[in-house]
């Protein structure tokens, strides 16, 4: 079994789902007590955050290589980013590494693919849903990626900062975010990427009509795949 390094605190709400995901994915693998080897490094999201509110994408990959760096030194053989806008410097990170670094968006992209759709939403922070580094990623996988309009957008981003990462899920929040979905699906997506790792903790498959591509859950099971085989 291969070690996989997670750089994790982004929220601590979505790693603890990272880690409780990957071992029972390697436990149903393997049996028995068979559990995941993994190294987390667990960063100071009140820095991150700030950086990212002041656009200094540049300072929070520092911190991001030197924490992916010492879980290649204490033995990982890859890494993960356990949030999906940090990705924003997921280049600056693999130059700085000899292991490969498993991006969030290109495994989600494989599972659509897999499932032969092509117009997709997504829900995420503002970063991920405004900036180019996400959506032309998907965008590169052959998908059509639609975002919520502005005002949607701004909701989804501060039920995500003000209440998911301090793991406050309500029920108004919850329902805004079917109705964006729905909406998303009203202008002809066959699926939902849920491309912030909090937001399944906010809807399930259940809630919406169309396919629901959790990115947590995705992430971990491709981790889990590179760490099996
Ligand atoms: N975990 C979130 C994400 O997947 C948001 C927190 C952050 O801004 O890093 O994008």
């Amino acid at each position: 079994m291969r070690t996989i390094g997670l750089i994790g605190g982004m929220s601590y709400e979505s790693t603890a789902d990272y880690y409780k995901i990957i071992n029972k994915l390697i436990n149903s693998h393997y049996g028995g007590h068979t559990s995941a080897k993994i190294v987390l490094f667990s960063v100071d999201f009140g820095e991150i955050e700030r950086y990212q509110s002041e656009g200094k994408w540049d300072e929070s990959a520092l911190i991001l290589i030197d924490a992916a760096k010492k879980l290649e030194s204490i033995g990982a053989d890859m890494i993960a980013l356990c949030t999906n806008t940090m990705h924003i410097v997921a280049d600056d990170i693999q130059e700085n590494l000899y292991i490969p670094f498993i991006h969030i968006a290109d495994a989600t992209a494989r599972r659509i693919r897999n499932k032969s759709i092509t117009k997709i939403g997504l829900l995420a922070t503002r970063y991920t849903m405004e900036m180019d580094f996400y959506v032309d990623r998907l965008r590169s996988h052959g998908l059509d990626v639609i975002t919520p309009e502005v005002i949607d957008r701004k909701i989804v981003n501060d039920v995500i900062f003000n209440e998911l990462v301090h793991g406050i899920m309500d029920a108004n929040s919850k329902h805004k975010f079917v109705s964006i979905a729905n909406d998303l699906v009203s202008k002809g997506c066959d699926g939902i990427i849920l491309g912030c790792t909090e937001i399944g903790m906010l809807i399930k498959s259940e809630d919406i009509d169309v396919a629901l591509f959790d990115t947590t859950q995705i992430h971990c099971e491709y981790l889990v795949q590179q760490a099996i085989r």
